[in-house]
């Protein structure tokens, strides 16, 4: 009994041990089954190899990266799968993982079942207790699709930066190292590319300058958006450019850089200054000629004064001994000496004209005209004189020199009218943004178009003193007003049939 006890002890352990045995493998073989399935649901093809290089296991995804069911490749060589030109790349590959080097990254091409070339990227180990080779096999397709656009898009800004026509540099935004350019700097600066990279901003900026890019690149705001500066800077022959530099911030290799696009400005500069040097001459000389003309105008009236009034004694005193030449000769002597007086008074004026010594006021231009015009009440009573004005705005400005303008052009609108019909005279006023545009109109004598620049010239007339009264100062006085107000004048004429005077006064 006690064997036989003591066998069915042992029967009952063997079958212990076979059932544990069994759940094990049972519970082995759901876990390599969930495995392989979790091993299919990978879009990388997983696989095993033999020594021989043939497949033993491959995963489902071998269908969507080469078009082959895994039956279809289980069993034969990968030889038979690989790009004919990189079968040999790839066998010594293999044989360098058989040796126990772990293989990352190993990049090689399968030929997909349709005949198209698939790019693939390995990953493969030895596993010597199995004798096989585990490798995943990722489809590198669309990684080699993007790392050829960016290296195409890399390559299209690379091309637009050295090709730029206009001089390009990058430089570090803290320590103002130059990282980058393109030719056309090279060209500008005069060093050649190894020399120029070499360089800081610093370098190629006048000694003087250095404390401005120091305050410029404190402020990080205005670096970082768009900006615009000019610059002086130096090229390596040690002549100095004036650069407007057009920059903003980018990351270039990693670093916070700017970006900038210059533009030699150097001439321009030149020409500007030479043109502010002129203007300032021109306006000294104008000054001076001002002067000199005031001062001779002035200083001749009183000589004159002296000739007219010695000439007036002389015929008073001696009239009786006097022959008729004698006295005609001391009339033109008169009259010649009264027209001088009258052309140096006109060229005092002249020369004061413009000068604002009035203080700016609020100037009712209605007011301002319908006092001009009571001058010639008699004539518009009668109807000689017909005129038409706008609604005039108020303007801000120097009283005198406005009113001398309107009454200079009224004047000659009336003055210049045809004997054989009433003078018809508008006065309008339209606002533009900046400035007030008047236009005074006559339907007059008219001016033909060969003098309508001739006119505004000091004592200028076209015609003579005994068809109609004058010196020919009225528009040359009027212009000067206007300009030194920063206005202008122009005009529209037909002869015999009228004209328009048009000026702008500046708000
Ligand atoms: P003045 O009237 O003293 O001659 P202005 O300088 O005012 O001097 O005018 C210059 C010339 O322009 C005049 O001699 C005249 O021939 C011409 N002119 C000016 N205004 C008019 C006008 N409204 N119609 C026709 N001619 C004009």
């Amino acid at each position: 009994m006690g064997f036989l006890n003591k066998d069915d002890t042992k029967l009952t352990d063997t079958s212990k041990v076979i059932e544990t045995l069994t759940n094990e493998i049972n519970e082995l073989r759901s876990l390599n089954a969930r495995l392989s399935s979790i091993l299919d649901f990978s879009m990388d093809m997983i696989c095993t190899v033999d020594e021989a290089g043939v497949f033993i296991s491959v995963s489902e995804a071998s269908y969507h990266i080469l078009g082959y069911k895994p039956h279809e490749l289980i069993g034969r060589l990968q030889s038979d799968f690989t790009y004919h030109e990189d079968i040999e790349r790839t066998q010594h590959a293999r044989q360098m993982v058989s040796q126990g080097l772990k293989l990352t990254n190993f990049e090689n091409r399968y030929v997909h079942k349709n005949g198209n070339i698939v790019p693939l990227v390995w990953s493969s180990r030895w596993v010597p207790e199995e004798k096989l080779r585990y490798g995943i096999a990722r489809n590198a397709t669309e990684k080699i699709r993007a790392e050829e656009s960016l290296k195409a898009s890399e390559k299209k800004y690379k091309d637009l930066f050295e090709n730029n026509p206009a001089p390009m540099i990058i430089w570090d935004f803290k320590t103002f190292d130059i990282v980058d350019c393109n030719k056309e700097a090279l060209i500008k600066y005069g060093y050649d590319r190894e020399e120029f990279l070499q360089l800081n901003i610093r370098d190629i900026t006048p000694v003087d300058d250095l404390q401005l890019i120091e305050d410029f690149s404190f402020n990080e705001q205005e670096v970082g958006m768009k900006h615009k500066k000019t610059w002086r800077h130096l090229k390596k022959n040690g002549n100095e450019i004036i650069v407007d530099i057009t920059g903003h911030l980018i990351q270039y290799n990693g670093r916070r850089c700017v970006i900038g696009m210059l533009n030699d400005v150097t001439e321009k500069v030149i020409l500007q200054e030479s043109l502010e040097k002129q203007r300032l001459a021109l306006v000294v000389s104008n000054k001076e000629l001002e002067q000199f003309a005031y001062i001779a105008s002035h200083d001749l009236q009183e000589p004159l004064r002296m000739v007219t009034g010695f000439v007036s004694l002389l015929m008073k005193k001696y009239s009786d001994k006097l022959d008729d030449t004698a006295k005609s000769y001391i009339n033109y002597a008169v009259d010649g000496a009264d027209r001088m007086r009258v052309l140096i008074s006109d060229l005092l004026e002249y020369s004061r004209a413009g000068i604002k010594e009035d203080q700016i006021i609020a100037i009712d231009l209605n007011d301002m005209v319908n006092d001009l015009f009571s001058l010639y009440k008699n004539q518009i009573d009668h109807n000689t004189i017909k005129i038409e004005t706008e609604h005039l705005p108020v303007i801000n400005g120097h009283r005198a020199p406005i009113r001398q303008v309107f009454q200079n052009l009224i004047s000659n609108a009336i003055k210049y009218r045809r004997s054989d019909i009433p003078a018809l005279i508008q006065i309008r006023c339209e606002e533009e943004v900046n400035c007030w545009n008047f236009s005074i109109s006559d339907n007059g004598i008219g001016i033909s178009r060969e003098y309508h620049e001739k006119i505004f010239v000091i004592f200028q007339r076209l015609h003579s003193k005994h068809e109609y009264s004058g010196t020919g100062i009225g528009l040359a006085m009027t212009k000067k007003i206007l300009e030194s107000l920063g206005g202008k004048i122009w005009l529209t004429s037909t002869l015999n049939e009228g004209s328009t005077f048009f000026f702008t006064i500046p708000k």
